[in-house]
Formats: C-alpha cells, structure tokens, sequence
C-alpha cells in the first residue's frame, strides 16, 4: 500500500486528503498539523474579526472526519526534518520530544505561508512579535485580535492589500478608529488600479477608516503607535500586520530542496526531488498566482489524481483567479489582467467611475474576451463579468449594458448553460457540480444547500446565483452533473 504524509494540515493539506481518499479507499494518508485545530477556511477568517462568523463555523472538517476517513491525524504535531536518503520525517508534538519518524512513499509539503513583518524598530522582540502587535493569519491570531480590540481603541493596520483592508473593516465594525498604513500611493495595487484604490479608499473613509498612503512604519511605542518615515505618529493601542506573506520553505530550505519565492515545482508538483511534491501557498508554479485558494485546490486534486494512479498524466497548468473583497457594504471583484490602459492598442478598454455613490468599474477585453476587470459597488456587473470571464465567452455587443450591470448575455443566462466546473461560491469554492450533487442527495432548500456544500456561508455574495441554480435544479431534474 502506498503511503502518503502531507505535511501541513491547512487549505491545501485537507483538501489533498479529501481528494486522495475519494479516489483510493486504501492508501494511507497521514497528515501532520502545526496548529491545534481542524483544518478552517482561512478564507473567511475577516468575517470571523467583523463577528459574523463564529470560529466554529470556518471549520472545513469536523472531530471525526480522521477516523471515519482512515486519515492518521497529528493534530498540533510538527514535521521538523526531512530525510530523504531513508524516506522518513522527523516529528514532535510543538515543542515537545521527537517521536518515532514517520516512512513515506510520496511526501507532499502543504506548509502555506506566513505573514512578512515589515523591519520597523519594535515590532518583534526576540524573534516574535512585540505584545500589542498581532498578525493576521490564523484563528488563534483572530482570538487575539478579538480579545484586544475594544470599542474606541485606535488600531493601526499594516498594510491595505485585500487582507488589510479586510482586517480593517471588521476592526471599524467592532468600533474601534482604523488607520491603515500603505508603502504604495494606493490601495490593493495587486489587483486595483489608482483609480479604483481611490474610489475604495474613499468609501471606506465614509465608514470611518483613516489612511497613510505612501507611508511605512519606521518605530514601534507599544501602547502608544506608530511612528512613520515622514516622522508623524500615529495613534495605535493594537497594531495589526497585514503587509503580505512569504511562503513557508524552511523545512525544504533544510532537505535540500531547489527554493525560490516558493519551493519550485513543476506541471507534476513535483519539487527537485520527485517523491517530494509541493503545492498550496508554499509552492512556486509558472502559472500559479501564490497566495490564493483556488490554485491550492485545483493542484491538489491534480496531485491526487497522480498519487492514486487514478490519472497519471494529470497536470496543473495554472488557475485564473477571480479576487473578491469580504468586507461589509463593499462589493469589489477583480480579475484577470487589470492594470491594462485605456490606449493600449490591442485591447478595448472601458471605465466607469462614480466615486461619490463608490462606484467603479473597468473592463478590459481582447478578441471580444473578458481578460480583466475590476467592478466596485456594482454587484450585478460583477456577476455577469465574472462569468463571462470564467467561461472565455464572448461578452456582448453593448458592453456599457454590461458595464453597468443591466446586460446578461444570452449564453450565461441559465444555469444549465455553466459547466460543472464553474464556481459559484468563491468563499468557499463550491462548483456547480457540488451544488447538483448535493441537491441530488436530497439538500433542496437553500439552508440544506449550505450545511451540505458550505455555499452562501461565506460573504454571501453567491446567494443570488444558489437560488437560481436551486431553481433551476427543482424545474428541471437535470442529468447528473
Ligand atoms: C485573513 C485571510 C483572508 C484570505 N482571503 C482569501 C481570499 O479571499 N481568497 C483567496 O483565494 N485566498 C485568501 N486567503 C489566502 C488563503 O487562505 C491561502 O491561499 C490558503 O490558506 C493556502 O492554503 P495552504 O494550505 O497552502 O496554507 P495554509 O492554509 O496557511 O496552511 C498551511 C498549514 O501548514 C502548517 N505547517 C507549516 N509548516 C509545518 C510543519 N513543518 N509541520 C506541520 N505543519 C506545518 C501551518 O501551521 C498551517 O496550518 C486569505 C488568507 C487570510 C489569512
């Protein structure tokens, strides 16, 4: 029997074993877990510091999902060494003894990412964060950040890209008075031009969020803030790090694995050593956009078909991500490639702007195809967009209908016509294919829905479009998706 150790038990490392175990019901999986928990949808962890989630609910397996899947489960344990000339790793429970070490036929390293600490004086001491300073990663980073942010406290968030900002609406949900300190002249420039980092900017400033573009922290004064490079201070009694991740690579660095952002794999996840595979945040792919759920999911069901056998010349070749903001009274998607100019000769390129009611939206098109856009306070737009791009169709002939929102092209106006493979929920990446599933199994009212897939449960967003697959489900009986 062949034996697997998945080392990390996060989005990339639960769902491996999900996959693995739907297609072999005998090969041994064992999964070796650095935090205490069940694995969670770090993904929602914004809507747990906004309080609309509990922990509880961000669970992805329950307590006897190990046993009733044959999973070994080494939850708070750590793979400290890998030899790769016996094929074993070297565990412990955190900071604990060594145990016995643990032989392998294929290793896969899921150890994710952590977040990067900007060098300013005071913000570690020894190695760790300085108390009053928390980051923004896991659920037991969110009980902290629950515990300290009081009504009226001043908190400093470091860093506007999506988690940041996310992280400071759910802080100004909780009452306390954000500032968010930014190095770049706008928001979210991964995924936002000026123009749009303007208008978020703006909207936020409405609900009571301050910012410093073009600022970095230089001094931490615990208790009191942050002082900038331009010498002002600002008031901080908690200080959030938010400015970014760099994937986990150390115990790779130490196998003497080929590291570079990520630890290199190729189309087969395969890292320098071919019984050592990688995927999730901690991998570097040609075509993965690192740091993202989507493409940890989609490699992990590549990976799974390869150690199971059941398609050996299963390949990852890239996933195209759709972002969206979870952030209360604010609709932001982005996607594709958005930093495109309105003059650029091979594309056509629209923009809409109306700051003063948050509104934005950019489309950017070749050959008639969806290749980027970015839709703020426009839910309605963001949907057929996104769809459009999703499935690589030709968008219509009106595009400021669809700019707008008031345009649904006449492909994508059932939900017959998506594939299997379309995401509905982006929170908790549910298909099309789960949510049929899943009716078929008898969950055929929306709440049924979402206890089976999970669906809707996240930002809400897609609740729209599982009524309409609900439907379209209960008229027409379709075949198995
Ligand atoms: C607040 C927040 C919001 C996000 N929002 C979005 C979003 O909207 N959309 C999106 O696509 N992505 C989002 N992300 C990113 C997404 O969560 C990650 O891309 C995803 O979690 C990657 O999964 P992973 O398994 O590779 O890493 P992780 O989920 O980080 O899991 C890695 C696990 O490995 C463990 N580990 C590390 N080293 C070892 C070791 N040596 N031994 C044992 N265990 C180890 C770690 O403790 C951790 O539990 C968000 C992230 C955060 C923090």
């Amino acid at each position: 029997m062949r034996r697997v150790v998945i080392v990390g038990y996060g989005m990339a490392g639960a769902r491996l074993a999900d996959e693995l175990r739907r297609r072999d019901q005998d090969i041994s999986i064992t999964v070796v877990g650095a935090e205490p928990h069940a694995a969670y949808n770090r993904v929602l962890l914004s809507t747990v510091v906004a309080g609309t989630m509990t922990p509880e609910s961000t669970r992805l397996h329950d307590e006897r999902w190990a046993d009733e899947h044959r999973v070994d489960l080494r939850l708070g344990w750590e793979v400290r060494e890998v030899d790769r000339a016996a094929r074993t790793v070297v565990v412990g429970r955190a900071g604990g003894d060594p145990e016995p070490a643990i032989p392998y036929d294929a290793l896969v390293l899921a150890t994710g990412s952590v977040p990067w600490v900007p060098p300013a004086e005071g913000l570690t001491e020894d190695g760790r964060l300085a108390p009053g300073v928390v980051a923004f990663r896991t659920l037991d980073d969110c009980a902290q950040i629950e515990a300290k942010a009081g009504k009226g406290m001043p908190v400093a968030v470091l860093g506007g890209g999506l988690l940041g900002i996310e992280a400071a609406r759910g802080l100004a949900g909780r009452g306390c008075l954000v500032t968010v300190v930014h190095p770049v002249g706008h928001l979210m420039e991964r995924q936002l031009d000026p123009a749009a980092g303007g208008v978020l900017a703006r909207t936020l400033g409405k609900l009571g969020i301050e910012f410093r573009l073009n600022s970095m922290a230089t001094k931490y004064l615990p208790g009191d803030g942050l002082i900038l490079d331009d010498g002002t201070h600002v008031p901080a009694e908690l200080v959030v790090v938010s400015a970014g991740v760099r994937a986990e690579t150390s115990l790779a660095v130490r196998a003497g694995l080929t590291v570079d952002r990520g630890i290199v794999v190729d189309d087969a996840l395969r890292t320098s050593d071919p019984r050592i595979h990688a995927i999730g945040d901690c991998a570097q792919h040609p075509g993965t956009v690192s740091g993202l759920v989507q493409p940890a999911w989609d490699q992990a069901a590549v990976l799974a078909d390869r150690l199971t056998g059941t398609d050996p010349s299963a390949r990852y070749r890239g996933t195209s991500v759709v972002t969206r903001l979870k952030a209360r009274d604010i609709d932001l998607a982005a996607l594709g490639d958005v930093h495109t100019d309105v003059d650029c000769p091979d594309s056509e390129v629209l923009c809409f702007q109306e700051p003063s009611r948050g509104r934005y939206a950019k489309l950017v098109l070749r050959d008639d195809r969806v290749t980027g856009a970015i839709v703020l306070g426009a839910p309605d737009a963001a949907a057929t967009i996104t769809q459009l791009y999703d499935r690589g169709i030709p968008a219509p002939t009106d595009r400021l209908a669809l700019l707008l929102g008031r345009a649904l092209p006449a492909e994508a106006a059932s939900p017959a016509d998506l594939p299997s493979s379309a995401v509905i929920c982006r929170c908790n990446t549910v298909s099309k294919g789960q949510i049929v599933s899943a009716w078929r199994a008898g969950a055929e009212s929306l709440p049924q829905l979402a206890e089976a897939t999970r669906a809707t449960t996240g930002c809400g967003g897609c609740k729209d479009a599982v009524c309409g697959l609900l439907d379209w489900l209960g008229a027409s009986q379709p075949a198995p998706a």
